[in-house]
This record gives C-alpha cells, sequence and structure tokens, in this order.
C-alpha cells in the first residue's frame, strides 16, 4: 500500500515523496479515499501523530479550486501552537501548487498583520476560534464559499470552551459543504457538536 496508489495529484505525490511519506498511515488509508470519492461528512477518532493532518489536508488540497480566490478550505483547531503546525504542513503539501494560499490566523499574535495577509486572497484558511470570530466581526473573512471545514481536536476545543464560538462561525458558512470532525475522544459534548453540525457522517477510527 502505497501513496502512488492513490488518486493524489502528482504535484502532491511530488511534495509528499521529498518529505519522506512512502505509505499511508491507517488514518490516511481510510480518509484519503473517502474524501475524494464520497460528499459525505466524516468523524475521524484518531490521536495526534497518526498522521491525521495529511489524512484531511492531501485530498481536499488536490479538490480546491486554485483559478478562484475565494476561502474554499476552513480548519478550526484549538491552540496557536497546533495551527502553526498544520499551515506549515499544509503550505509543504501544497508546495508544487503554486495558486494554492494558505493563511494562519491566530490570538496573540498582530490582527493587522493577518489582515494585511488575507489580502493575498488566500483559498485556506488555518484559524482558532477566537480569532477567526474578531476577523469575522473586521469583515476581513469571507466564508460564503467554504467547500470543506475540518473541526480538528474537536474535545480539545469544547473543553477550551470554544462551543459559542464554533457555532457563530458556523452559521458564517454555507449550509452545502462538507465538514469534517477530528478528535482523540468521544464523548457527550463532541456527540452533540456532532449532531448539531454533521450530516450523517461517515465514521472512522483508528
Ligand atoms: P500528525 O498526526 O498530523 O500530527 O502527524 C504526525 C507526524 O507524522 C508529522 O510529523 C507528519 O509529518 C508525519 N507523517 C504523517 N503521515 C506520514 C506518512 N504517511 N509517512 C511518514 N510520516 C508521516
Amino acid at each position: 500500500n502505497l501513496f502512488t496508489e492513490s488518486n493524489l495529484s502528482p504535484e502532491i505525490l511530488q511534495a509528499i515523496g521529498e518529505m519522506g511519506f512512502e505509505t499511508p498511515t491507517e488514518i490516511q488509508k481510510q480518509s484519503i479515499p473517502f474524501i475524494l470519492s464520497d460528499d459525505r461528512d466524516l468523524i475521524a477518532l484518531a490521536q495526534t501523530g497518526t498522521g491525521k493532518t495529511a489524512a484531511f489536508s492531501l485530498p481536499v488540497l488536490d479538490m480546491i479550486d486554485d483559478a478562484s480566490r475565494k476561502i474554499q478550505f476552513l480548519v478550526l483547531c484549538p491552540t496557536r501552537e497546533l495551527c502553526l503546525q498544520i499551515t506549515k504542513d499544509i503550505k509543504n503539501y501544497s508546495k508544487y501548487k503554486q495558486n494554492i494560499k494558505t493563511t494562519a490566523v491566530y490570538g496573540g499574535s498582530s490582527i493587522s498583520d493577518q489582515i494585511r495577509s488575507l489580502r493575498d486572497k488566500p483559498q485556506v484558511i488555518v484559524g482558532t476560534p477566537g480569532r477567526v470570530i474578531d476577523l469575522i466581526n473586521r469583515k476581513a473573512l469571507d466564508f460564503s464559499e467554504i467547500q470543506y471545514l475540518v473541526l480538528d481536536e474537536a474535545d480539545e476545543m469544547l473543553s477550551m470552551g470554544f462551543k459559542e464560538d464554533l457555532a457563530t462561525i458556523l452559521s458564517e458558512t454555507p449550509s452545502i459543504k462538507q465538514t469534517f470532525l477530528f478528535s482523540a475522544t468521544m464523548n457527550k459534548e463532541v456527540e452533540r457538536i456532532s449532531k448539531n453540525y454533521l450530516n450523517k457522517p461517515h465514521k472512522i477510527t483508528v
């Protein structure tokens, strides 16, 4: 089982090949073909270190319309550190897709610098909920064309008290989109947001 057997593009295969990825991890084996071929929502129970970032980003990067300069892919995650790590990974994976741009938005850092980097018209946003809300309020983010939404470490986001922020952000996105919820654990809170925001999700556990 090699990445070259998946339906990923030559640009993605080149980038991950240079990063030394040869064999998909378990979560990647299950989620990459699903995301490429199915338009249903997805719940994936996976810990950090399982390769979950590539599991959701590689197929979505191949489905983004890079001729459009609208935000199509939004990744929400709990912390600044995770936001920076996911952004770095997505930029590496998309390095041979030169028209795809990714911007990180997170708290504890200059909002005016982030507003400036949004003028680049990225198709991909990776953000922490509080800062995303600030930028929505300043009319610096337009989520009306989002097609793919990832809630990464959903259990952490909920235990950090981002439930209301998630509701506000999701209300800015179109109702027709594909949502992927990643969580290390399944608990009542995660179940509740899955029920509220996901439509008949396919489930993967690794
Ligand atoms: P994550 O679970 O997304 O935090 O990924 C954990 C680490 O595994 C990251 O450093 C990735 O670069 C690396 N990684 C992800 N997928 C693969 C793969 N298929 N082969 C080798 N390394 C990988």
